[in-house]
């Protein structure tokens, strides 16, 4: 639309399509429209995002700019058309209720590393997800690996099964935090935990933060540990004990084929591994990949 247009409707229409889900586009509407003192709602549904805006023609053009120009990390805009319309008498803007349309689809985030706030979070003693490691905002944590079906929302997920707890229930509620409508949010009330289990007895051994030091030692140990993740087990043990090494190569009939080495940070890697600027940049992006370096003698 031209903005002859767009200046002298006092409505719009507008259906997005992209990457919109699951990366905190819905609040970052939410937020825009506040800012701008527009009125009206946004919803997904499964053929993208949908968004009705009423207010002065200055603020829904500067609304369209927002759109693109400040755009959550995450967030990629494929097409948007934007329509006029006549206003709607809207009062408030709101979050409306997903809904779900036959053979529609949407492209979907991957899943993302932890970001620096839940970061500080997870080491924070006073807070209360302290070493809780299903840790997630708006900006990291499962988003293709826990999705069933479109549109993104809590229900469609595998985090269908942890109703929330009134601390992330008001979070998830509110406007100002940054894990409002992020859908994985979780903590240790109410979301998933750890436990551990020997082979030998399927019963739990422990749990929570006991049995993620009860693995630790295993791993020490020279053990070979199945990890469940989000997406599936990794098969785990101490790359600095040959014999452990050996016996996962065994198991896995893996002779000669790599294995992935974690390391807890670049200055580790840098140690072990001979880095160039680019596999450094990889290294430390969003989806935090596992990248084929050369090593150190
Ligand atoms: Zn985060
Ligand atoms: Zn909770």
């Amino acid at each position: 639309m031209d903005t002859q247009t767009i200046a002298e409707a006092q409505g719009l229409r507008l259906h997005i399509t992209g990457v919109v889900q699951g990366v905190g586009f819905r609040p970052f509407v939410y937020g825009l429209a506040r800012r701008l003192g527009l009125a009206g709602w946004v919803r997904n549904t499964s053929a993208g995002v949908d968004i009705e805006a009423d207010g002065p023609a200055a603020a829904l053009d500067a609304f369209l700019t927002a759109l693109r120009d400040e755009l959550p990390p995450l967030a990629r805009i494929d097409s948007l058309s934007a329509a006029p319309r006549p206003a709607d008498g809207y009062t408030t803007f709101d979050i409306r209720e997903s809904r779900a349309e036959a053979n529609a689809f949407q492209p979907i985030s991957p899943d993302v590393a932890v970001c620096d706030d839940c970061r500080r979070e997870l080491f924070d003693p006073a807070d209360r997800r302290y070493r809780y490691p299903f840790i997630n905002c708006t900006n990291c944590g499962p988003r293709f690996t826990i999705i069933r079906d479109i549109p993104y929302d809590r229900p469609l997920t595998t985090m269908a099964g942890f109703p929330l707890c009134p601390d992330c229930a008001a979070e998830y509620a509110d406007p100002l935090d940054r894990r409002f409508h992020a859908q994985p949010v979780a903590c240790p009330v109410c979301g998933p935990r750890l436990w551990l289990e020997r082979p030998e007895d399927a019963s739990e051994q422990a749990s929570g933060e006991d049995a993620l030091q009860a693995t630790r030692a295993l791993l020490r140990g020279g053990a070979i540990v199945a990890v469940k993740g989000l997406g599936g087990f990794h098969l785990a043990c101490d790359a600095t004990n040959d014999t452990a090494v050996a016996e996962l190569r065994r198991r896995k009939l893996r002779v000669g084929k790599p294995f992935a080495v974690m390391l807890p940070d670049l200055a580790a890697a840098r140690r072990h591994c001979l880095l160039s600027p680019a596999e450094e940049e990889l290294l430390l992006s969003r989806a935090r990949p596992i990248v084929v370096v050369r090593r150190r003698a």
